[in-house]
């Protein structure tokens, strides 16, 4: 995400950073590459210039030549104006109404379909709500299959009519059934175009008049850059929508849709999509959002992701294991599905302060943990609990077993080793001399 920005954005500040004398010549540079690197990743030209602008004077204002660390002033006078660029403060979706109505707007293939299954996923399982999905696409037929097919995964009921080529009466009737069968929100998928035309803006629009949407939002592919500002212009001028939701970002998108939709429509950005999968949906924080741009990591998004995750009944089993010396392979294999369940794992790296920056070359993939889960499963039921009878020939043997060398299975053991001892210190309350050891 953002990969490119947050590079050429390091570049331009660590001019300043490691620099004896500030003079306002190198901050003006530093500001003109900071430009460059806004109009290179497809933000709006007027929009970067009065970004600089805006942070020069800000820099004036709070004394950047004067400051013993102007990099670091600079850097925050930069996050925050990439903060307000984004739209400041975090906002909510609006969800009364029984059932809420909820309209998706957007253009053929931005991701509209897989984002109402993911939406109604979210309402279902983060905010305890029964969805109903409708099918609106009274076009393309297989549009209200794959409706179908999401449905079917997540296991929330999808409303079509495939007799119906009215869009409006099909809304009308899945609002009428929700309330009949005790659906508190409803999900309408429009029909998409692969351009802005006429016919189609009249007909969401009429949808939008007749069902009165208490949330509409429109959908927009991230890796569109400047053709996603203009789309979300001509509909925000025919729907007035609510929130921009931005798919694919988990692609090789240069990030100028972020950055520029909120200052061109007024709108925020409520949601983003980080992937195919249904559970790829994020609240967009515009402030964790900029730290990740400015490469300072999102610890916060992190520690709610372990957060979800954590499953306190597991943890308890845990403590009790390592306090009896009993932590084995096979919790440390638990351990690590755990941390697969948390996302995709460059994603993860990427919230970890600096980490983004140093793997940013790295291919990490979701098999990082192959060697590992393939060496454990060569491992015998005794082997997994007592690691220490794991002699010379059992780690030839795990070794042709795993696929992998002796050397991996001696590098895997050693870990283990280390992290059974750390877990026994941090049990026995010496956890808090030994992160002041590490930090020192
Ligand atoms: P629609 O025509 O607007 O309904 O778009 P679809 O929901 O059918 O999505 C178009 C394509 O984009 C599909 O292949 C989706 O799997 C893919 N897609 C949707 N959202 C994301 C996302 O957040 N990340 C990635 N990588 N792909 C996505």
């Amino acid at each position: 995400m953002f990969d490119n920005l947050t590079d050429k954005l390091d570049k331009a500040m660590h001019v300043l950073k490691g620099h004896g004398s500030i003079t306002e010549v190198n901050v003006a540079d530093t500001l003109k590459e900071i430009r460059r690197a806004l109009v290179d990743a497809d933000v709006n030209y007027k929009i970067a210039k009065e970004f600089t602008a805006t942070a020069k004077e800000k820099a004036i204002g709070q004394g950047v030549l004067t400051t013993l660390k102007p990099g670091q002033l600079l850097t925050k006078i930069v996050k925050d104006e990439l903060t307000e660029l984004m739209g400041g403060s975090v906002e909510g979706m609006n969800l009364s109404g029984n059932p809420s109505i909820i309209l998706m707007s957007g253009l053929q293939g931005s991701g509209k379909t897989t984002f109402s299954g993911k939406l109604a996923n979210y309402l279902k399982t983060k905010k305890s709500k029964k969805p109903l999905l409708v099918a609106c696409d009274i076009y393309r037929p297989a549009a209200i299959d794959q409706l179908h097919v999401v449905g079917e995964q997540i296991g929330v009921e999808v409303f079509s009519n495939r007799d119906e080529k009215d869009p409006v009466k099909i809304s009308e009737a899945a609002i009428a059934y929700a309330k009949q069968n005790g659906f508190n929100a409803v999900i309408i998928d429009t029909a998409g175009r692969l351009a802005i035309d006429e016919q189609m803006m009249k007909e969401i629009a009429d949808v939008h008049a007749a069902v009165k949407p208490h949330e509409t939002l429109f959908v927009v592919d991230s890796m569109t850059g400047q053709d996603a500002v203009n789309t979300a212009k001509a509909f925000n001028e025919r729907l007035n929508f609510d929130g921009v939701v931005l798919t694919k970002l988990d692609g090789d998108t240069r990030g100028g849709a972020a950055l520029s939709i909120k200052s061109v429509v007024d709108k925020p950005i409520k949601f983003i999509g980080t992937g195919e999968k249904m559970e790829a949906i994020d609240v967009f924080y515009p402030e964790r959002m900029a730290d990740r741009i400015l490469g300072m990591g999102d610890v916060v998004s992190l520690v709610e992701r372990a957060q979800e995750q954590f499953d306190e009944e597991e943890a308890r089993k845990l403590s009790k294991k390592i306090a009896k010396n009993q932590f084995g392979f096979d919790d440390f294999l638990s351990q690590i599905q755990q941390i697969k369940k948390m996302g995709n794992m460059k994603d993860l790296m990427g919230m970890i302060p600096g980490a983004g920056k140093m793997l940013k070359d790295v291919d990490i993939d979701d098999d990082a943990f192959k060697g590992i889960e393939a060496i454990i499963h060569s491992m015998t039921i005794e082997e997994r609990t007592q690691p220490q009878v794991i002699n010379g020939s059992r780690k030839k043997r795990i070794a042709a077993g795993s696929g992998t060398s002796v050397t991996e299975v001696n590098q895997l053991l050693k870990q283990f080793d280390q992290m059974s001892k750390m877990m026994k210190m941090m049990q026995g309350g010496k956890g808090k001399a030994m992160m002041q050891a590490m930090s020192k």
